[in-house]
């Protein structure tokens, strides 16, 4: 059995769609593998200790919430860095992505200040891009997945042209609606407009990133290979969404 930490950044601010959810996923998908997810919340004021997690996780929120977490995630930001520079993995979802990149302004304007994890930008538009989205991703070369999300975001992301995308848009709008581009990867950190939660549709990215954690755990290089799972209702899901996409995702009503 290995504990695998993770640090759960705003919790109480930045959770409206269900991000919990996400998760709940990992811990039971490690402790299908024999190991358990010891979750840590990290909020306003909390330190980040580099090493002390091996994954950590923000979700979504209104302008507002992301407002009042933009300052607090700056101050965290060094040991953030260092953390990720050290093997973490992370996964950010929507506001959370947003502030990932150098910055984000909001809806009334709003400057926020990013931390520069992630290489991009993000304004907001006037209109809300909202629905099903579906996404094609090569994380490991040669092996092409889809994620299926719901998106539901106002800002648009503009990566810097070398970035990485975390996928290609097959339906939907991604990150600007323009690009055909959705989400950000920088090695061990995604960054994503997908929830709805994102990881109980699409097992295979919650797999990821506990293999990821689990080689940051272990102080090794390569991510171990976990045991499969049969993942029927989960693939199902997945289907129900993708349909979804293709038939009314990126469209503005
Ligand atoms: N407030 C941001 C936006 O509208 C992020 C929204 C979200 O997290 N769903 O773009």
């Amino acid at each position: 059995m290995t504990a695998v930490r993770v640090g759960h950044l705003y919790p109480d601010y930045l959770n409206i769609y269900a991000d919990r959810g996400n998760i709940a996923v990992l811990t039971q998908r490690a402790a299908w593998r024999g190991h358990q997810l010891e979750v840590t919340a990290l909020g306003m004021g909390d330190a980040i200790v580099p090493g002390e997690h091996d994954l950590y996780y923000i979700g979504g929120g209104q302008d507002r919430e992301q407002l009042l977490v933009a300052e607090d995630l700056v101050r965290k930001a060094d040991a953030l860095r260092e953390a990720v520079g050290g093997g973490a993995a992370a996964l950010a979802v929507c506001g959370g992505y947003q502030l990932l990149g150098r910055g984000y302004r909001g809806f009334h304007g709003e400057d926020m200040p990013g931390i520069g994890l992630l290489p991009l930008e993000t304004v907001a538009g006037e209109r809300r891009m909202i629905g099903d989205v579906l996404i094609e991703c090569e994380l490991e070369p040669g092996d092409k997945r889809t994620l299926a999300g719901f998106e539901n975001h106002a800002g648009r992301t503009r990566l810097d042209p070398r970035a990485e995308p975390l996928g290609r848009v097959l339906a939907g709008f991604g990150n600007d609606g323009e690009s055909g581009l959705e989400g950000c990867r920088s090695g061990r950190v995604i960054g994503t407009y997908l929830h709805g939660p994102l990881l109980p549709r699409n097992p295979w990215l919650a797999d990821w990133l506990l293999a990821q954690a689990l080689a940051h755990r272990l102080g090794s290089g390569d991510a171990p290979l976990l045991a499969g799972i049969p993942d029927e209702l989960e693939c199902r899901a997945h289907a129900v969404s993708a349909a979804r996409a293709h038939s009314r995702g990126g469209r503005f009503d």
